[in-house]
């Protein structure tokens, strides 16, 4: 069996509580060895640390989505940060900027989002990233790159931190190819989800063959952005075979080859503090 991960699942997501264990079991027969949990509020974050305490395989990660971004008041922004030091957390966020939507005004997303990349950075564990811009902007993916610029992602203190690993991910990559190409010049990872497919974003395939195979990763972003063939009213972490065998295609690689090198990008960029036995303890 090919070996996956799903580096961006919310099996915190309250469409996941009733048959989280039978979605688990399905993971693991599709061959899923890794799946990180990412929060993006106060109680999602919670939920993500059960999750890997329930289940010793998965991690989560901690942080504030753009969405969200108004509705996080001071005092939830301190609890969260103070879970950036907890083991079972391999990442910041996810957050970012979301400017086709705008469901949290440009400037929270902004401040949300600094505060999001320091905790970061003070953690060294690396910025989960979401970026949306409407169809046929780039506006988002312009104001993310300045931010990571301006925050001195790519430099010293960030080398220091994080040393040869990514010190942040675009997750569920949307953009141009030069956007792309500007990020992994500043040491990022990224990775691939069923929007690859949709209209719009046939940029995508230049940039899965671009992407250095250390920090190349694929994800479902379960329960939304179904890849072809899986449901559309609720994707899970199985289903990222479909992306990743897209992923395969565009690199003129097979799927069985690239199994193994999606594995050991996932423990470069989110390696463990505490190294949790690999079985599930149920
Ligand atoms: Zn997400």
């Amino acid at each position: 069996m090919v070996p996956l991960v799903d580096s961006h699942c919310h099996l915190n997501a309250d469409r996941f509580d009733a048959d989280v264990d039978d979605v688990l079991d399905r993971a693991r027969a599709a061959g899923l060895e890794r799946i990180l949990v990412p929060g993006w509020n106060v109680r999602s974050c919670e939920r993500a640390l059960e999750l890997a305490d329930a289940h010793p395989w998965l991690d989560a990660s901690v942080g504030v989505h753009p969405h969200d971004a108004a509705k996080v008041d001071d005092a939830s922004w301190a609890s969260i940060a103070l879970r950036g030091a907890d083991p079972r957390v391999v990442a910041i966020g996810e957050t970012g900027l979301d400017y086709d939507r705008v469901f949290s005004p440009i400037a929270d997303q902004l401040t949300n989002l600094r505060r999001n990349l320091a905790l970061a950075l003070e953690t060294g564990k690396p910025a989960i990233l979401h970026c949306r811009s409407a169809a046929d902007q780039r506006d988002a993916q312009d104001a993310l790159l300045a931010e990571l610029r301006v925050a001195g992602v790519g430099g010293g203190a960030w080398a220091a931190a994080f040393g040869e690993r990514p010190p942040a991910v675009i997750h569920s990559f949307s953009g141009p190819l030069d956007y792309a190409l500007a990020v992994l010049d500043l040491g990022l990872a990224i990775s691939f989800s069923g929007l690859a497919f949709r209209r719009g974003e046939e940029a995508s395939r230049d940039v899965a063959a671009r992407v250095p195979p250390e920090r190349l990763l694929v994800e479902t972003d379960s329960p939304f952005l179904a890849p072809p063939g899986a449901p559309r009213s609720r994707n899970e972490p199985e289903w990222v075979r479909v992306t990743a065998a897209w992923v395969a295609e565009a690199r003129g690689e097979v799927l069985e080859g690239l199994g193994g090198t999606l594995v050991a990008a996932y423990d470069r960029t989110f390696p463990r503090s505490r190294r949790r036995e690999s079985g599930d303890s149920g």
